[in-house]
């Protein structure tokens, strides 16, 4: 039996005036049920339009998708829009960064929650209110029965995250993706956010994809950590392994760019030079050859020649050998 989901050489592209954009350039990676995978990158990776394309959300006028992905043994490329509409909102669910992209002015909180619930379940209005009054006290809403009467716009940032939260869970999906969900709510907030996430994965079992430009938000709460850059994943593994020892130089400009809790106040951050690729033309071998410095220990020019791809049984892809990432980063990068 396969993965509960499965993406196995993905290529999504898009067509603009300029030409192509080949967002996601052949990414394979797995899930497994009830657990957390992170995907970590900058803006323009790919991250956030691999997972549009799980829900088939991608504007197919405009994109190409090639390669599978299998949610329990079914494809959804080839899905239709009709099974697809069966899946979203009731085995696969989205949270978003802004919850004003996913909750209506238009309705109250609480029947915006009841909607899926009565849509997916057949459940009555009466039935689908008081789960969404339910839902609202388990994402920690004050007073739910009232506040369920509410409009949007009546609840604070964190309180509408919290709603869309409710709303994302209401018809208990099997996979939560979550795209930056706490990037615009304030360090508190947001760290009540991430608790809120974790006890309700325990409750409600979902695996959870974590999409995110910062690899402290997800430190604890993810499994298995892939890192994407320029439409590839360049790193994956463990949580674990992946923050004690991560392999790519892309994951050490990453780590260098965080801020520690224990290090000397007013240490510098590094953040990594230069920008990523665009995608129109993505630079030739390594995609982060031109912003890394570690081309010379690789030499013969295969770093501008040669793609490193991210096989199963490698956990980078970068042509250093497993001895130099190690030594690397133990005896230069770590000690920053
Ligand atoms: Fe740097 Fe070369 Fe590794 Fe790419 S393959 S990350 S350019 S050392
Ligand atoms: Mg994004």
């Amino acid at each position: 039996a396969g993965a509960f989901l499965s993406v196995r050489d993905l290529h999504v592209s898009f067509r603009t005036e300029d030409g192509v954009v080949r967002a996601v350039d052949g990414l394979s990676f797995d899930l497994e049920r009830g657990s957390t995978l992170g995907i970590v990158g900058e803006s323009g990776s790919g991250k956030s339009v691999t997972n549009l394309t799980v829900l088939g959300l991608h504007n197919p006028m405009f994109t190409t998708v090639e390669g599978e992905i299998l949610l329990e043994g079914q494809e959804l490329t080839t899905a239709r829009e009709s099974e697809l509409e069966r899946l979203r909102g009731n085995k696969v669910a989205m949270i978003f960064q802004d919850p004003l992209t996913a909750l209506s002015p238009y309705y109250t909180v609480g029947r915006q929650i009841a909607e899926p619930y009565m849509k997916h379940r057949g459940a009555s209005k009466k039935e689908a209110w008081s789960r969404a009054v339910e839902m609202l006290g388990k994402v920690g809403i004050p007073n739910p029965k009232e506040r369920a009467k509410d409009y949007p716009h009546q609840f604070s940032g964190g309180m509408r995250q919290r709603a869309m939260i409710a709303m994302a869970l209401v018809c208990d999906p099997d996979l939560l993706i979550a795209d930056e969900p706490t990037t615009a709510l304030d360090v508190t907030v947001q760290a009540q956010i991430l608790d809120l996430l974790k006890d309700l994965q325990q409750e409600f079992g979902s695996a959870i994809i974590f999409i995110t430009h910062d690899l402290g938000v997800i430190a604890d709460m993810a499994d298995d950590i892939m890192v994407m850059y320029a439409g590839g994943a360049i790193e994956r593994g463990s949580a674990a392994e992946v923050l004690r020892a991560p392999q790519h130089p892309y994951t050490w400009g990453l780590l260098n760019s965080m801020p520690r809790i224990n290090s000397d106040v007013g240490a510098p951050l590094a953040p990594i030079p230069g920008s990523p690729p665009s995608l129109l033309k993505p630079p030739p071998g390594c995609r982060f050859h031109p912003r890394c410095t570690f081309q010379d220990r690789v030499g013969g020019g295969r770093c501008v020649t040669e793609r490193p791809l991210l096989a199963p049984d490698r956990a980078s892809a970068c042509h250093l050998t497993a001895e130099q990432k190690r030594t690397i980063f133990i005896e230069e990068i770590k000690p920053r």
